[in-house]
């Protein structure tokens, strides 16, 4: 049984950066494979629920990301013209409110600077190319500079479209759900005080704090079951399209605004689901090359910084890789589906009202947000 002090983390995103954090905390030497030769984080915003909170002050980092993001209460679910309906996310969870709105870019740096104060070490414009996993002797890794080492776990944490799942695991393809989500980002106006959606027949429209002075916007849209390639001179006039269905000021007064085709992030919405367990030998995934979500409950991330609290707290008994990880998947597994399921289902009901399909009785949005909500505020 080898005793784990070296770690190699393949992929420097929110979940990888938040793995490399919970490992040094207990000591662990780590190393972070990132195929990017510099950090290109898009400049949108990522929700954050209060879960997600709790998870990044195990890490350290919530009164930072706080700081330097927008806390902000439950948002308002209204219809196209502002009518209020309802209001969703988690409720405050001790000292952590509802949500933090942070740019995504901001969120990026805070990881990253904990890992540098950490002492992490950044392979950067690397990627894997061999893993031997040699049982009680750790895995033999190649990367793609041709460096050779031992370590004794390997993890996984390379996005949805993972290399070391297809390497480990074999081929698992994500799966579109037949929608789309435009996002902008614009100056704050000053009547957004809180995070707000609208919910069209076309589509559903999300006014998000991002700091005290900037806000992003997200619209989920059915493009098609095909996926259609939106071209970058359509997307300007496509978003601003959408943005009619809302005869709100909130929104009328942004619609003036969308003026860059460069700005306008575009991207049609995908799950995976990995079968339990996520690990063989001494390799684990976690983060979306496991369990990749669509934004429907905002929980993408705060489920892969979860996972990451999770993996440094089951190191504190230290028997084992296959023991850690079985102890982590036992923790991780049912609540990463629920996410994913509920979510799934939302979608689902959103492509159908877009569709201009009939929903059922039970299709209520608001209501399996709130009972997925309060599912995440249970301890994880
Ligand atoms: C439109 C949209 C909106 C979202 N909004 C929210 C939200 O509001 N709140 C929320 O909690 N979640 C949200 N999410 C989900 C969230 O973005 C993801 O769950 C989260 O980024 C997953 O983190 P990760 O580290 O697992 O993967 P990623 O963020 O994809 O990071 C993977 C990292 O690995 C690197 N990499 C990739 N391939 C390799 C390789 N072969 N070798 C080495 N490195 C590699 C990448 O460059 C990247 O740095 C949203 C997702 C989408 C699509």
């Amino acid at each position: 049984m080898k005793h784990i002090n070296k770690v190699l983390i393949v992929g420097g995103g929110i979940g990888g950066q938040s793995a490399a954090i919970a490992l040094k905390q207990k000591g662990v030497e780590v190393e972070i494979a990132e195929i990017h030769s510099e950090f290109n984080v898009y400049g949108v915003g990522i929700i954050q629920m209060a879960n997600a909170l709790r998870a990044l002050d195990s890490l350290e980092v919530a009164d930072e990301v706080l700081r330097r993001g927008s806390p902000y209460g439950q948002v308002k679910l209204c219809t196209p013209t502002g009518h209020q309906i309802g209001e969703a996310g988690t409720p405050p969870i001790g000292k952590f409110p509802s949500h933090n709105g942070i740019s995504r870019r901001i969120l990026h740096e805070v990881l990253y600077e904990k890992c540098q104060e950490m002492g992490v070490v950044y392979r950067m414009g690397t990627t894997v190319e061999e893993i031997k996993d040699l049982g009680d002797g750790g895995v033999d890794v190649v990367l793609s500079d041709g460096t050779k080492s031992n370590y004794d776990i390997l993890i996984g944490a390379d996005g949805v479209n993972s290399k070391v799942r297809s390497m480990v695991f074999g081929d698992y393809k994500p799966n579109y759900v037949g929608l789309s989500v435009w996002r902008y980002a614009f100056k704050r106006p000053k009547e957004l005080e809180t995070g707000y959606m609208f919910f069209g027949k076309k589509s559903k429209l999300g006014l998000i704090p991002m700091t005290t002075d900037t806000i992003y916007m997200f619209v989920v849209t059915s493009e098609g079951a095909n996926n259609p390639f939106i071209h970058m001179d359509e997307r300007v006039p496509k978003l601003k399209g959408y943005m009619q269905e809302y005869p709100v000021d909130m929104v009328q007064g942004l619609i003036a605004q969308v003026t860059e085709p460069s700005l306008v992030n575009y991207r049609p919405l995908e799950t995976l689901k990995l079968p339990a367990p996520w690990y063989k030998g001494n390799v684990l995934i976690i983060g979306d090359g496991a369990h990749a979500t669509i934004p429907q409950l905002g929980s993408g991330a705060a489920l892969a910084i979860e996972d990451a609290v999770v993996l440094g707290e089951e190191l504190k008994v230290q028997n084992g890789a296959s023991s850690i990880f079985s102890r982590f998947m036992e923790r991780r597994y049912n609540r990463c589906k629920m996410v994913v399921e509920s979510s799934e289902r939302i979608g689902e009901w959103e492509l159908m009202t877009f569709e201009g399909k009939e929903l059922s009785p039970e299709a209520n949005i608001g209501a399996e947000m709130g009972k997925t909500c309060m599912a995440l505020i249970q301890p994880i």
